[in-house]
């Protein structure tokens, strides 16, 4: 039995299609995200993907901030639960999860089972989330897949002060018009983003057994300095961005077991 489970961002849209709950059969990821054709886009190219259709679909859940405009899924979970789930699924012995996607960042701490325990958010301030990384690659002309690589070759990273994005923008432009090599600016963002982050999630109590979730995860430079602040490992698994649309997933198999009564 096949269960698909969406993820509809703020930037982005991510589908998996799971077997029984426990087989990852395919999983993709579109960089468009809530109120554009990126959802009906993770759909037809996980369906062209995997080969099955819409029909051989037994139950869907959505996740996610676009997840109240779904009419197709059968039911709604929260992205913190998603998360929970997806992750421990990836990577069973993680306690601690730290999401960065496209407008917000959690902290969370999961149970043995992979159940939300406990978590600490922030969706008030673009600093901290991938929004504040995607402004200063446009401001830095870099593509934000060579953030992390170019990070890791820095000399002198630079302190960013500010924490408003506005400010640390003009900050941004104020070392580059001072010829300062752009790995040293990058190194700084992601230790501004990083000692921010870190702060949060050190609000649940010294973490253990970490992993990082969401498109940011996939920023090298962040995970290490995320490290350094934290003053432990950072585990990423490859799929980290789908980790939300992978918990989906499992909940939809959950929910479709329950609903006929199977006895797994
Ligand atoms: P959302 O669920 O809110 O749409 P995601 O979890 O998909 O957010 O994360 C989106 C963020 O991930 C982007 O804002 C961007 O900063 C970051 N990101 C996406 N792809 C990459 C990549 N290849 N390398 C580094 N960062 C990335």
């Amino acid at each position: 039995m096949y269960t698909l489970g969406i993820d509809i961002g703020s930037t982005s849209s991510k589908a998996v299609i799971m077997q029984d709950g426990t087989r990852l059969v395919s999983e993709c990821v579109i960089s468009l995200g809530t109120g554009t054709v990126g959802p009906e886009q993770a759909l037809e190219q996980i369906f062209s993907e995997s080969g099955l259709s819409r029909q051989d679909i037994c139950y869907t859940v959505v996740t996610g901030y676009g997840r109240m405009n779904c009419a197709y899924a059968d039911s709604q979970v929260s992205e913190l639960s998603c998360h929970a789930k997806g992750i421990h699924f990836l990577l069973p012995d993680v306690r601690t999860i730290i999401d960065i996607g496209g407008q917000d960042a959690k902290a969370i701490n999961i149970s043995d089972e992979g159940h939300l325990l406990a978590f600490q958010m922030n969706d008030k301030c673009a600093a901290g989330t991938g929004r504040f990384l995607d402004v200063m690659a446009k401001v830095l002309n870099v593509d934000i897949s060579e953030m992390g690589p170019l990070s890791q070759r820095a000399v002198n990273p630079v302190s960013i002060s500010n924490t408003c994005t506005v400010f640390a923008e003009s900050e941004v432009i104020s070392h580059l018009s001072s010829n300062i090599a752009i790995e040293d600016i990058l190194a700084g963002i992601h230790n501004s983003v990083a000692k921010r982050v870190a702060g949060m999630a050190l609000r649940l109590g010294h973490p253990n057994a970490v992993a990082m979730s969401g498109g940011v995860a996939l920023n090298s430079g962040i995970v290490r300095a995320m490290e350094q602040e934290l003053g432990c490992s950072v585990q990423v698994h490859p799929c980290c961005q789908a980790a939300g649309a992978i918990g989906a997933s499992i909940f939809a198999w959950e929910k479709y077991v329950r609903k006929e009564g199977i006895h797994t």
